[in-house]
């Protein structure tokens, strides 16, 4: 029995810890990790297929070379770096390196290429990144960093210890979002003290174990949320001490939600006045109450005021900064930054949100003669071509770039349109982490060692920005030799002349992962040298939550500190808490210039206000269904998971729709039906449901991928669902797509 090594799952963004068994290079066998201090042993059912991710064929192992007629060529390595570092150098002396767009930079196991990729784009000047938080989650981030001063402040729940845990748009029981989600789940539901209560149009896994199930129609969560606030107003569950001493701006915000017509509010969202009634005294009654939102309300109307609302409820209750409510996390390197609100997008003016330019304004800052327009992209572990909404109008973008650049494991669909392609090593062939360390009192950082040696002909993120970074002319040997010298005596050594050789060279610092990896790096034991970054970001966490980390056993003064989590991330396979707080913590963590929540948003209380005027059933006769395009599934996962075999049932991915939608439309379970948008249109395998309401129906996400047959010949299973939505269509204030709201027609299709 060969033996067992730790890693993480990949496939979502809690990376579970696991254990593998290799055969040869097949990651034959797969348990959870007991000693993974985030997930103690606890996994789903998808990371035991995890190999038809490592080992499927669609592994490029050379770089390629488009040709004139559309082809690609092979080429060798060095070819390649010199050929991608001269085209982005043409087009930064050429355009300026702010007309060079960086798209990904991670998924959800892989963080440390969009570190090393920094030092890429800082020898390039480009100063614009997108990626798929920019089509989810800047709503939210606006609205924290409205609330709490930076976007940054992202707020953890905590459904271990809730008295009541509240579901908008989410189901954990197939998107999880918290760690060991399905165990706390059938936690609460079997607890008569606690209360489980779900928003959703659809009635998801998580639904039937509620205790309350709104099942909103689709896209009126707003009329929902605030008719839950209003009765919380109302009946008098507003924590009036909580709003005096933490916020400001609460007189206009309780204002703005009396003026609610709960039993008008109710009727359009489709969900009774006496439970939303019930739900509401059951959380101003509860001691403890968390919600968690996601893309269910994030990617449909009135995203951003959804997220508002969602935030309301909690706020207006007093239910932050105490046990089994909301509280501000650590962050070992931030997912996001940009702490300036008021940049946008060069052409078309978009809000840049969290330093992200939103996902679905891409085609506007491409499409077009202005001189400001992006000329070339460099795609790290991203699939826009696939992922994001429109992918007729994201084609045509990508076509219309100078210079598109892909490094990624697979060809992918985005792959298909660059100019070269550099193939990555996979996530278990390299030092790999992500930064999705998002608890609260306990955080978690995982550093992953390697499984296997690189699939030959592939590279680490890490070594391909380095030999581009030099290929550009960025770094050199002079540069490097006297701190390669300084590592080879310690830390300490190093320490001293890092800091020098930026003082002397402050150009340096955008470079700094490179320099730490050629450098530092070296020096790491087990070949560790991508995990170089990390020693700067131990040292910055050791600066910023000193005794959150004392608490998690890391004393001394703050460079101490910073080198024994260095050491600890090193060293710990399963991975360290690396912060643990108590709950006044979270109180330090707002940023605003007075420590208090500035409740009041304007722009989304106006929002708010148009709510009132607003038809919750905007239905062209066309297009008479609601289509939500990306629903998750056991059967999906994202989509690094090419190899269709990998799915055990829904092969095809199916749509859904009600029994009584498909008795009148004539369509049979396992029969297929046209799906229509104002985009495209597709053919799906019907799958009659009891889920949804009538006019709703739902397509999974990670489908409609291409895979090579034994034969080497593309083979695309299921509908991919951006064919069928629109840019267009989108929250006016971050951006982000109706993915859950698009209307469509469906069809009988005979035989
Ligand atoms: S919950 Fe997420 S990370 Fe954990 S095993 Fe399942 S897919 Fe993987």
């Amino acid at each position: 029995m060969s033996a067992w090594h730790k890693t993480a799952c990949i496939l979502c963004s809690l990376n579970c810890g696991i254990e593998v068994q290799l055969e040869g290079r097949r990651l034959a066998r797969v348990r959870g990790d007991k000693s993974h201090p985030g997930s103690e042993g606890y996994t789903c059912e998808k990371p035991a297929r995890l190999d038809h991710y490592q080992n499927g064929r669609h592994r490029l192992t050379t770089p390629l070379r488009r040709r004139p007629d559309g082809s690609f060529e092979p080429i060798d390595w060095n070819t390649a770096i010199r050929e991608v570092a001269a085209a982005f150098v043409r087009v930064r002396d050429t355009h300026g390196g702010d007309k060079i767009l960086y798209y990904g930079g991670g998924g959800q196991g892989n963080h440390l290429p969009g570190a090393y990729a920094s030092a890429t784009r800082s020898a390039l000047g480009s100063v614009y990144a997108a990626n798929a938080l920019s089509q989810e989650k800047t709503g939210e981030f606006w609205v924290d960093g409205q609330l709490f001063g930076r976007p940054s402040c992202h707020t953890a729940p905590d459904f271990e210890h809730a008295e009541v845990a509240v579901f908008v748009g989410k189901n954990p029981w197939q998107s999880h979002g918290f760690a060991r989600a399905r165990a706390v789940l059938r936690e609460i539901a079997k607890d008569p003290k606690r209360t489980l209560v779900v928003i959703d149009p659809r009635r998801t896994e998580t639904a039937d174990l509620a205790d309350f199930h709104l099942q909103v129609r689709p896209g009126t969560d707003a009329f929902a949320l605030a008719a839950l606030l209003a009765v919380l107003i109302e009946e008098d569950f507003v924590d009036p001490a909580f709003l005096r001493d933490h916020t400001n701006g609460a007189d206009d915000v309780l204002a703005a939600l009396r003026d609610v017509d709960v039993a008008v509010y109710c009727e359009r969202a489709g969900v009774e006045e006496s439970v939303v009634r019930e739900v509401a005294r059951r959380i101003g009654r509860a001691t403890s109450v968390s919600l968690l939102e996601d893309l269910g309300i994030q990617q449909s109307r009135h995203s951003t005021l959804n997220s508002y609302l969602e935030k309301l409820v909690c706020l207006i209750t007093g239910n932050f900064g105490k046990q089994g409510t909301s509280n501000l996390h650590t962050q070992m390197g931030k997912l996001f930054g940009g702490s300036r609100s008021d940049r946008r997008t060069p052409v078309g003016g978009h809000r840049i949100i969290g330093g992200l330019v939103p996902c679905n304004g891409i085609p506007d800052e491409i499409l077009t003669d202005d001189p400001k327009r992006f000329r070339a992209l460099l795609v790290e572990s991203g699939n826009p071509a696939h992922s994001l909404a429109d992918s007729q109008r994201m084609r045509q973008a990508l076509e219309a770039l100078e210079l598109v650049v892909v490094i990624d494991v697979a060809f992918t669909e985005t792959a298909r349109l660059a100019d070269y392609v550099l193939p990555a090593s996979s996530q278990f062939e390299k030092w790999e982490a992500t930064f999705f360390n998002l608890e609260f009192p306990r955080n978690v950082f995982h550093l992953r060692a390697p499984l296997l040696d690189p699939l030959p002909g592939t590279l680490p993120e890490a070594e391909i920005h380095a030999r581009l970074v030099r290929a550009m002319g960025a770094l050199g040997d002079e540069d490097l030799a006297p701190l390669r010298d300084a590592a080879t005596q310690g830390r300490a050594a190093f320490a001293g002349a890092f800091l020098q050789a930026l003082a002397a060279k402050p150009q340096l610092a955008g470079l700094a992962p490179v320099v730490l990896y050629e450098t530092l790096g070296k020096t790491l034991p087990d070949g560790a040298a991508a995990a170089a970054v990390m020693w700067g970001l131990a040292h910055n966490c050791a600066r910023a939550y000193p005794e959150s980390l004392r608490r998690a056993g890391f004393g001394g003064a703050s460079i101490a500190q910073g080198e024994a989590l260095f050491d600890a991330i090193l060293e710990r396979r399963s991975g360290v808490v690396f912060s643990i707080d108590d709950y006044d913590e979270t109180w330090k963590r707002i940023e605003t210039s007075d420590g208090r929540i500035r409740l009041a948003i304007p722009e989304l209380l106006g929002e708010l206000q148009t709510l009132r005027d607003e038809d919750a059933v905007q239905r062209d006769p066309a297009f008479p269904f609601v289509l939500a395009a990306g629903e998750r599934r056991t059967s999906t996962a994202n989509t690094i998971f090419r190899d269709p075999a990998w799915r055990k049932k829904d092969a095809d991915g199916a749509l859904r729709i009600s029994r009584d939608d498909a008795a009148e439309l004539g369509i049979a379970d396992g029969g297929r039906a046209r799906v229509t948008t104002k985009r495209g249109s597709v053919i799906a395998v019907v799958e009659v449901t009891d889920t949804l309401r009538r006019g709703h129906v739902t397509l999974p996400n990670g489908l409609g991928l291409a895979y090579p047959d034994e034969s080497g010949a593309d083979v695309v299973r299921g509908v991919a669902p951006n064919e069928l939505t629109a840019s267009e269509d989108r929250d006016w204030l971050a951006g982000t797509p109706w993915h859950k709201y698009v209307a469509a027609r469906v069809e009988a299709i005979a035989g």
